[in-house]
């Protein structure tokens, strides 16, 4: 039962199911002042009135205890025999436990109750541990945790538990050993123990975590990987004859940290984070043709179809006239024309393709990949981006960029193995965008405003939620905001295309393509046009019941414009009714477009688990961290970290074989080995 609700199995599961709370039961509470924010309590009185109510199996027994300022029911459903035996009218009580309040009385029921006398040992502070309902209904309650654990902790004793940590870095960060903290975690007598015994525990999960990056980190250093030796045709003639823009400062660093990496005969890592519209894109084809001027083939690996065609035909266009040939594999690249591009990538005829996930499917074979460029990270699993690994005998070079920018603190613990490029600075003559949250109400004026735009040359984008659980519903309402949009922009001279994901890929695209070739006016769509896509033109980002979308989707969205020379607008349209936690979101967006702060503000709001996608790869999976609030602590912990594999990189030292075997267990459970 245990097992199965909680995992459970053995002792030291138990010793690691920690409480998330204690009440405090050092306080006696006088009966008369309880009210309606009482939740728990403990008072000591005089037991009366103990009689059995009800009758069959529907009985309880009931009883009154009082004080000097009043009185409050006690009830038991269950084990009335046994209560019965135990407790007398007459006597003085000490009881505790969950106050209900039933037709205007205060009640207890199945009360924790104990006989007051000169003997009663008053408890401090008790734990209470997570458990389930299902447990709850089969007896085993929150008491018969704490009744194991305290069973268990007169039988685990000081040398029964294995210090991982070692003598330095405890006496370095001030942290208390790790029977004291187990036990303090359980048993805190006093608030500063609990406080010590949690820091410590953390401390010792995000050590671990900083461990296991670390060593990966040694183990890319390490790794040999291509060398890209000399800066070729390629690269020269595309940047002296065919780039349509000067390079921006920041852009420049990045090839040049590229550049840098890949002539080192190790494998690169590269994390590279700009905010949307930061020019990645560029980056990344010339990349491409740095490891074509070394006799390498290069990939570039896209979440989705549209993002991966939009990649395609960008690359193709700006690579026409030199006759460099890009190629799409995608999902829906079928029969011969999948035929033909899988026998070029095997032979080495075609050197760069473009694609989903299709690529990274076992029946893809490179001759010799040199550089995986992989964009928008985020919605990639791990182990998806470790598959690039196999694909030829050195693994390639790996950049991966980033959608929105990562706060430290994940990047601390997501990609602390990657080195990191920032592009942090957007091509020049950019407009900031202006953002403004607008209510239903307003919506002609809205409308108006964008037909005024319309009328300039400008296109615009109203994008509608759409989330799988009320996938149905959402897409009536798309339908619907479609035909309204139709008759805001009747006029002949409009053409307004619609994309989602319930479009057969060809219709899709086709639609798609109208708009980035400027041939429809509006783009009504769902999300499905979150990340990438480039029509510079682009001048209104419409977001439709804004109060319903995250703060690094709008973000994202709102990436969409401003990326010509024009003003752009971003306009947050919610209904009259909006919640706090939305109202706090919009605020945000219209108070900054620095990626990086809103990135930070998601994450606090959110919390790490729900973000890129990380829940499942178990990489974020603490038990008492939380990388947010205790960022300090991962601060520290990967400053210790640090040192300690400078002084022994494979922990064989004697001190530190605790914690390697700890890190041998974890990295077991998590896909750490793998990563990138
Ligand atoms: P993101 O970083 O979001 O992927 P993109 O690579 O799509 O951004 O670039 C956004 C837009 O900026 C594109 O239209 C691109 O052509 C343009 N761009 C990129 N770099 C420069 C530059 N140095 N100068 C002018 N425009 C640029
Ligand atoms: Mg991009």
């Amino acid at each position: 039962m245990l097992r199965t609700e909680l995992g459970i199995a053995t002792f030291e599961d138990l010793l690691y199911h920690y409480p998330y709370r204690y009440f405090d039961r050092s306080q006696i509470t006088k009966i008369g002042t309880i009210n309606g924010n009482t939740e728990y309590a403990q008072f000591a009185g005089t037991l009366i009135n103990l009689g059995t109510e009800g009758d069959g199996r529907r009985s309880r027994l009931v009883a009154t205890l009082f004080d000097e300022t009043g009185r409050i029911e006690l009830v038991w459903f269950a084990n009335i025999n046994w209560v019965k035996k135990n407790i007398r009218e007459g006597e003085k009580y000490i009881v505790f436990g969950k106050i209900a309040n039933f037709n205007g009385y205060y009640n207890i029921s199945h009360p924790e109750i104990e006989p007051l006398n000169s003997e009663t040992n008053i408890p401090g502070r008790q734990p209470v541990y997570p458990t389930t309902e299902k447990l709850r209904v089969k007896g085993i309650t929150n008491r018969s945790f704490a009744k194991l654990t305290t069973a268990l902790f007169e039988k685990v004793k000081l040398h029964d538990i294995v210090e991982v940590l070692p003598a330095n870095v405890l006496s370095a960060y001030g942290l208390c050993g790790r029977y004291y903290a187990l036990l303090w975690l359980h048993f805190p007598d006093t608030e500063l123990h609990e406080q010590m015994a949690r820091r410590r525990m953390k401390f010792e999960e995000l050590l671990i975590s900083q461990l296991l990056i670390g060593r990966l980190r040694l183990q890319h250093t390490v790794q040999q990987g291509w060398v890209f030796s000399k800066v070729g045709d390629n690269f020269n003639t595309f940047y002296s004859d065919h780039l349509p823009f000067q390079l921006t400062g920041a852009q420049k660093r990045v090839l040049r940290e590229i550049r840098q990496d890949t002539a080192t005969g190790k494998q690169m890592n590269r994390l590279l984070q700009g905010d949307v519209g930061s020019g990645k894109t560029i980056v990344a084809l010339m990349s491409m043709l740095l490891a074509m001027d070394n006799g390498f083939q290069a990939c570039i690996m896209a979440p989705t179809e549209i993002l991966a065609q939009q990649h395609f035909f960008g690359i193709s266009k700006l690579l026409e006239e030199m006759g460099i040939t890009i190629k799409l594999l995608t999902g829906s690249v079928k029969g011969k024309e999948r035929k033909q591009i899988l026998s070029e990538l095997a032979d080495g005829t075609l050197q760069l393709v473009a694609g989903t996930h299709a690529l990274i499917e076992d029946s893809v074979q490179f001759k010799n990949l040199g550089l995986a460029v992989i964009d928008e990270q985020h919605r990639f699993g791990v182990g998806q981006r470790a598959r690039l690994w196999t694909k030829n005998a050195h693994p390639p070079h790996v950049l991966v960029m980033t959608a929105t920018p990562i706060p430290r603190t994940l990047a601390m613990t997501m990609y602390g193995d990657l080195e990191v490029s920032v592009i942090d600075e957007l091509p020049p003559g950019r407009q900031e965008i202006k953002t403004v949250h607008r209510r239903d109400a307003t919506r002609a004026s809205v409308m108006e405003f964008i037909r005024k735009e319309v009328d300039k040359g400008r296109q615009a984008y109203i994008v509608y939620p759409l989330i799988e659980e009320s996938e149905k519903l959402d897409y009536e309402s798309l339908m619907a905001g479609y035909e309204q949009v139709k008759i805001w922009f009747i006029d002949d001279k409009y053409r307004i295309a619609m994309v989602h994901g319930k479009q057969p890929a060809d219709e899709r695209q086709r639609n798609m393509a109208r708009f980035v070739k400027g041939e429809a006016n509006v783009l009504v769509a769902t999300t499905v046009i979150e990340v990438g896509v480039n029509v510079p033109n682009a001048s209104v980002m419409l977001i439709e019941s804004a109060e319903r979308f995250g703060l690094s989707q709008m973000h994202q969205l709102r990436g969409r414009v401003g990326r010509g020379a024009e003003q752009s607008y971003c306009i947050l349209m919610t209904g009259n009714k909006v919640g706090e936690e939305s109202v706090k979101r919009i605020n945000i967006m219209v108070s900054t477009t620095d990626g990086f702060k809103i990135a930070e503000a998601d994450l606090e709001m959110r919390g790490p688990g729900d973000m890129y996608g990380t829940k499942q790869s178990g990489v974020l999976k603490f038990k008492l961290a939380d990388i947010v609030q205790d960022a300090g602590i991962l601060e520290q912990t990967r400053e210790a970290a640090i040192t300690l594999l400078n002084t022994d990189p494979k922990l064989t030292l004697p001190q530190h074989q605790p914690l390697r075997n700890m890190i041998a267990r974890q990295g077991k459970d998590s896909h750490w080995g793998k990563i990138s």
